[in-house]
């Protein structure tokens, strides 16, 4: 598709962020780029507007800024799956394990029903660490995880065997 150039090259890479010797893949200047901005919600419509996807399921952070709009354009409601402590009403929550340590993700209840179909959208899969919670979380009220979305993987790290046998689709592979 010759829109994923123009994806691919309106995506910063800084070098040293935020600690040294990790490449970090910038999004906003892809934000910044009214027509590769709009491909990209777009692709991801395009797969997704068919496939009776009643929630989409962003993480915190970057999956706000991408989840929204393809919410919108398919007719499904947006739940944000946010940090700890960050959500006012009940929740229910998630441990995962980072590099060092460990995070935890949290859901409200009663945002999303038994037997209804999510799709789970962030910006990068790197270790596959943060997508498995998000699908752990949505699979244990009984919502079908239908496919995880990212605009970035970085393949190396092989973060897609962390998913299970959950399909995940990238645009971009760096
Ligand atoms: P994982 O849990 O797969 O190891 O890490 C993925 C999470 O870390 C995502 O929420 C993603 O936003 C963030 N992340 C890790 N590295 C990068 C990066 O280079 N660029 C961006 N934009 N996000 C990153």
């Amino acid at each position: 598709d010759p829109r994923l150039e123009r994806i691919s090259s309106a995506i910063r890479v800084i070098p040293d962020f935020p600690k040294p010797g990790i490449l970090f893949q910038d999004i906003t200047t892809l934000l910044l780029d009214p027509k590769a901005f709009k491909d990209t919600i777009d692709l991801f419509v395009e797969r997704y507007r068919d496939q009776n996807i009643n929630v989409v399921a962003g993480v915190e952070a970057r999956g706000f800024i991408f989840g929204p709009p393809i919410a919108l354009a398919i007719g499904a409601k947006f739940v944000p799956m946010r940090k700890p402590n960050k959500l006012p009403g009940e929740v229910i929550s998630e441990e995962y394990s980072l590099e060092y340590g460990k995070d935890k993700m949290e859901m409200h209840v009663g945002a999303v029903q038994p037997g209804e179909r999510a799709l789970v959208i962030d910006d990068l899969i790197a270790t596959g660490g943060t997508l498995d919670a998000a699908i752990k979380l949505l699979e244990r009220v009984g919502v079908h995880v239908v496919e995880c979305a990212c605009l970035i993987e970085l393949p190396e790290l092989k973060g897609r065997d962390r998913l299970g046998n959950k399909p995940l689709f990238v645009l971009v592979k760096v």
